[in-house]
C-alpha cells in the first residue's frame, strides 16, 4: 500500500491529555456523550476509530478547531460499561492518519482521514545509526528515570523497524501533549527518531538535576534520621536477644533528669556523653554497669539543692542550749559566726576545730550547730584514715571504684551546703597510699574547694558552701598546715558536778525517752548519779556515763514490765543491781600520812587522774629500780629528780653516800591508762626525799610539775583535768608550777572552793608544803 494514498471515513474521539501511538495498547474512559456515540458507531462498523488529541484538555465540548489534525487510527479491542454512563475502552494504535475533511459533527464527529503508514524501505545507514544512538540514550534515560523499568530496554532493542522502534519508545515516555503530537506528526521514522533523541537528552538532563536535588535533600534527612534508625535497629536487636528493654526507659529517665538538673555546661556535656555510651552498650556487660553507676552518681548529687540558713540568733541560741549543757565558748563562737553571716552575707566562715577529750560533746554540739543553722549534718571520721582515695575517691578504671567519702557525704546529705564534721582530725596518718592531709587541705581551702574534683567523678563539685567543723583530742598531732587553717576551740573535761548536771538535764531524759520510760516510771537519785560518775566510769566526758544511764534504763524497763512495778527508784545503794559491782576505785586519800608515798596528778586521754608514787630504799649498791607503769620520759625525769636529791642531800641530813649503799625502788602502780610525761618529776623527787628522810607526806597534798636538775619546777599541761581528779580523790591542797598560774582562772569554782592551790617555783617550796616533820602527821 502506498503511503498517503488511502483514505478512511471514521468516527472521531478527541482525547484529553492522551495520545495514542501506533502499536500502543491503552485504555481510557469515555464519558462525553458525543464520544460515546462515536464509539457506538465505530462498533457498528469495523471497530476502527480515529483518535486525536485535544489541544486544550479543559475544553468540554470541543469543536473542530480544538483538536489536532493528525492522530492515530486505532482498533477498539474491548469495551466495558462503568457505573454511570461512562465506558472504559481498550484500544490499540494502528497507524497515523491526518484529517482531510470533517464530514459530520453531530451526533458525533466523523472524518475522512488520509492514512500515513511508515515506509519500511526508508531504513538507511543514517537511520540505523540514529536508532542505536536513541537506544543508548534511552538506556540512560531508563537508568535515571523511576518510571520506566529496565525490562523495557530488552523489548525495545529487539525491534528492527525504525518507525515502530521510535513509537514504542515514545509510548514509554512521559511527555507533554505537544511533544507527543510532534512525534505523531513526524511521518518519517528518521525525523521521529531525531525528535525522540532530543527529548530524551533533555529529559535525562532534567532527571539528573532532579536526582541531584533529591540526593541532597535525602542526605540531609539521612543524617538526622540515621541515628534514629540505628537506635531503633539496636532496640530491635536487643529485644531479639532478650535483653532488657527497660533500658530505653532508663536512658530516657536519665536524660530527663539531666535536663532537670540544669548542670554547668561542661558537666552536662560529659554526662550526656556517658549516657550515650551507655545506650550503645549491651546492658549485661560489666562496662555498662560501671557507666550506669557513674551516671547515677552524678545524677544523685545535689548540684543545685541547698538548705536556707537560719540567721535568727535567738532561735539558734535556743537550740544550742536545748541540746547541750555548758560548752559556752563553742556556742558563743557559733553565734558570732551567725552574726557575721547576717551582716556580711558572706559564705566564707572559719573552720572550727573543737579540741578536747572524748565524750565531751564535740560531735554532738557540731550536730546541734547544724540543727541551729538549719543545715544537713554529715560526719566523717578521719581516725586511722591513711589512704587519700578515701577522701578523693578512686579513678573509674579501678575495679569497684566509688567516689571518696566527701562526695559520698554530700550525696547522703542531699544538700550542697551541709555542715561537714571531720572527726578525729588528729588521727590522720599518711603512708605510701598518699597523703590524706593534703587532700583534706584542699577540701578545707576556700580557694580550692570550689572546684573539688573527686577522682571518680572527674568533674568538679563546688564545696565552697559547705561549713566545716573538725574535732581532735589533742592539737599535738594535727598536721601543721591543717592546724593553721583552723580556729581552735578547746573543750575540757567536765567536773563531777557538771557531769551530774549533764546527766540530770540531758542524758537521763534522753535515755528514758529512748527506752520508752518517763520520770513517773523511774527516778534516778542524785547520789546514784554521783556514784555512776565516780565508780562506774572514768572519763573526762560523759560518754561512758551515758552508756551506764542507758543500761540502767534498759534494766529498769525490763523490771517494770516483768514485775509490773509502778515506779522504780535507783539510788546509790541499789545501783549495783543495775550496773553490777563498781568498776573503778579511786585512789582516795590514804588513811594515814605515809613515808615514801606521794600523790601525783596525771593527765591522760581520758582526763585527769591521781597517781601514787611509791619509793622504797633497800640495801644495795646505788641502783635505781623503776617499775610499774612508766614511759621513757617518766624514767628520765625520775633520774633527774634523783640527781637533784643527791645534790641537796646534805641539807636534809641524808648520808652523802646513800646512793652507794642503797638501791632506790620507785614504783607507780598500774592504772587503766598508760601514763608518761615529765609532769611526775616533782612527785617522784618528793617521794624519794620522803623515803630517805623518813619524813611522812601530807596525805591531803597532791602535786604536779616537771623538775630540772637544779630543782626548778617547770610548767605542765592539763591543770584543769588534774585538779578535777584531785578533788575527786579528796585532796585538799594542790602544788602546781608557778608558771601555770594563768590556768587557775579556768578552774571550776567548785574545785577552787574545795582545794587550795599553791603555785611553786622550786622543790624547796614543794618539800616545805608536802613533807611533815618526822614522827608526826595526820591521824585518822
Ligand atoms: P565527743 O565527740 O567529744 O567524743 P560526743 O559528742 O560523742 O563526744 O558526746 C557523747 C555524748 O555525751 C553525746 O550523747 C552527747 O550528747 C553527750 N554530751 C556531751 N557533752 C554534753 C553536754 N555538754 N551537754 C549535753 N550532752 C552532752
Amino acid at each position: 500500500m502506498e503511503n498517503g494514498k488511502k483514505i478512511e471515513r471514521l468516527p472521531l474521539i478527541p482525547l484529553r491529555g492522551l495520545s495514542v501511538f501506533p502499536f500502543m495498547v491503552l485504555h481510557f474512559d469515555v464519558g462525553r456523550d458525543k464520544s460515546i456515540k462515536a464509539l457506538e458507531e465505530a462498533m457498528l462498523r469495523n471497530q476502527h476509530i480515529f483518535l486525536t488529541a485535544q489541544m486544550d484538555i479543559d475544553v468540554d465540548l470541543p469543536v473542530k478547531e480544538d483538536f489536532f489534525q493528525v492522530g492515530t487510527v486505532s482498533k477498539i479491542k474491548q469495551m466495558l460499561k462503568l457505573p454511570g454512563d461512562a465506558i472504559r475502552v481498550l484500544v490499540e494504535g494502528l497507524y497515523r492518519a491526518e484529517i482531510l475533511e470533517i464530514v459530520g459533527e453531530e451526533p458525533y464527529f466523523e472524518v475522512d482521514v488520509r492514512i500515513r503508514y511508515d515506509n519500511e524501505h526508508e531504513k538507511d545507514v543514517e537511520t540505523e545509526a540514529m536508532m542505536r544512538t536513541v537506544l543508548r540514550t534511552f538506556e540512560r534515560y531508563v537508568s535515571v528515570s523511576t518510571k520506566v523499568g529496565p525490562d523495557v530496554i530488552l523489548s525495545v532493542s529487539a525491534i528492527e523497524d525504525a518507525g515502530r522502534f521510535a513509537d514504542v519508545i515514545a509510548s514509554q515516555l512521559v511527555l507533554k501533549t505537544d511533544e507527543k503530537q510532534k512525534i505523531i506528526e513526524a511521518y518519517v521514522p528518521k525525523e521521529r527518531l531525531q525528535i525522540i533523541y532530543e527529548i530524551l537528552v533533555k529529559e535525562i538532563e532534567i532527571l539528573e538535576v532532579e536526582k541531584q536535588i533529591n540526593d541532597k535533600v535525602r542526605t540531609h534527612i539521612n543524617k538526622v534520621q540515621k541515628e534514629y534508625y540505628l537506635r531503633e535497629q539496636m532496640k530491635m536487636i536487643k529485644q531479639e536477644l532478650g535483653e532488657e528493654n527497660d533500658l530505653d526507659d532508663e536512658i530516657d529517665e536519665m536524660l530527663e533528669q539531666v535536663r532537670k538538673l540544669k548542670l554547668p555546661k561542661k558537666i552536662e556535656e560529659k554526662i550526656r556523653k556517658e549516657i550515650d555510651r551507655f545506650s550503645k552498650m549491651s546492658s549485661a556487660s560489666a562496662e555498662s554497669n560501671v557507666i550506669r553507676s557513674y551516671v547515677n552518681w552524678i545524677l544523685e548529687l545535689p548540684w543545685n539543692k541547698q538548705t536556707k540558713d537560719t540567721l535568727d540568733l535567738k532561735k539558734a541560741r535556743r537550740i544550742l542550749d536545748e541540746d547541750h549543757y555548758g560548752l559556752k565558748s563553742v556556742k558563743e563562737r557559733v553565734l558570732e559566726y551567725l552574726a557575721v553571716r547576717q551582716l556580711t552575707k558572706s559564705m566564707k566562715g572559719p573552720i572550727l576545730c573543737l579540741v578536747g577529750p572524748p565524750g565531751v560533746g564535740k560531735t554532738s554540739i557540731a550536730k546541734s550547730v547544724a540543727r541551729s543553722l538549719n543545715r544537713k549534718f554529715v560526719r566523717m571520721s578521719l581516725g586511722g584514715l591513711r589512704d587519700e582515695a578515701e577522701i578523693r575517691g578512686h579513678r573509674r578504671t579501678y575495679i569497684g571504684a566509688i567516689p571518696g567519702r566527701i562526695i559520698n557525704g554530700i550525696k547522703e546529705s542531699g544538700s550542697k551546703n551541709p555542715l561537714f564534721l571531720f572527726d578525729e582530725i588528729d588521727k590522720l596518718s599518711s603512708d605510701f597510699r598518699g597523703d590524706p592531709a593534703s587532700a583534706l587541705l584542699e577540701v578545707l581551702d576556700p580557694e580550692q574547694n570550689k572546684e573539688f574534683t573527686d577522682h571518680y567523678l572527674e568533674v568538679p563539685f563546688d564545696l565552697s558552701r559547705v561549713m566545716f567543723i573538725t574535732t581532735a583530742n589533742s592539737l599535738a598531732t594535727i598536721p601543721r598546715p591543717l592546724l593553721d587553717r583552723m580556729e581552735v576551740i578547746e573543750i575540757s573535761g567536765y567536773t563531777e558536778d557538771e557531769k551530774v548536771s549533764i546527766a540530770t538535764k540531758y542524758l537521763v531524759p534522753k535515755q528514758l525517752k529512748a527506752h520508752g520510760l518517763t520520770d513517773e516510771n523511774i527516778s534516778i537519785s542524785e547520789d546514784a548519779m554521783h556514784a555512776m560518775v565516780n565508780f562506774y566510769t572514768r572519763e573526762s566526758g560523759v560518754r561512758e556515763l551515758e552508756r551506764k544511764i542507758a543500761t540502767v534504763s534498759r534494766k529498769a524497763a525490763a523490771k517494770i514490765v516483768e514485775e509490773d512495778l509502778p515506779t522504780l527508784r535507783v539510788t546509790k545503794r541499789n545501783l549495783d543491781k543495775y550496773l553490777g559491782a563498781p568498776r573503778y576505785r579511786y585512789d582516795e586519800v590514804g588513811q594515814t600520812d605515809q613515808i615514801g608515798i606521794v600523790t601525783g596528778l596525771a593527765w591522760t586521754r581520758v582526763g585527769g587522774e591521781t597517781l601514787n608514787v611509791e619509793v622504797t630504799p633497800m640495801k644495795g649498791t646505788g641502783k635505781l629500780v623503776l617499775t610499774g607503769q612508766m614511759g621513757d620520759v617518766m624514767k628520765e625525769s625520775a633520774r633527774a629528780g634523783l640527781s637533784y636529791i643527791r645534790s641537796i642531800a646534805h641539807q636534809y641530813d641524808i648520808p652523802e653516800d646513800f646512793y652507794e649503799k642503797l638501791d632506790l625502788h620507785i614504783h607507780i602502780p598500774e592504772g587503766a591508762i598508760p601514763k608518761d610525761g615529765p609532769s611526775a618529776g616533782v612527785t617522784m623527787a618528793t617521794a624519794v626525799l620522803s623515803a630517805l628522810t623518813e619524813r611522812p607526806v601530807d596525805k591531803f597534798v597532791a602535786m604536779t610539775g616537771e623538775i630540772t636538775l637544779r630543782g626548778r619546777v617547770l610548767p605542765i599541761g592539763g591543770l584543769k583535768e588534774k585538779s578535777l581528779a584531785a578533788k575527786r580523790a579528796g585532796i585538799k591542797k594542790v602544788l602546781f608550777p608557778y608558771e601555770n598560774l594563768k590556768d587557775l582562772e579556768d578552774l571550776p569554782a567548785s574545785v577552787q572552793k574545795a582545794i587550795t592551790f599553791i603555785p611553786v617555783k622550786n622543790m624547796d617550796e614543794v618539800i616545805a608544803e608536802a613533807l611533815l616533820p618526822k614522827e608526826t602527821g595526820h591521824e585518822d
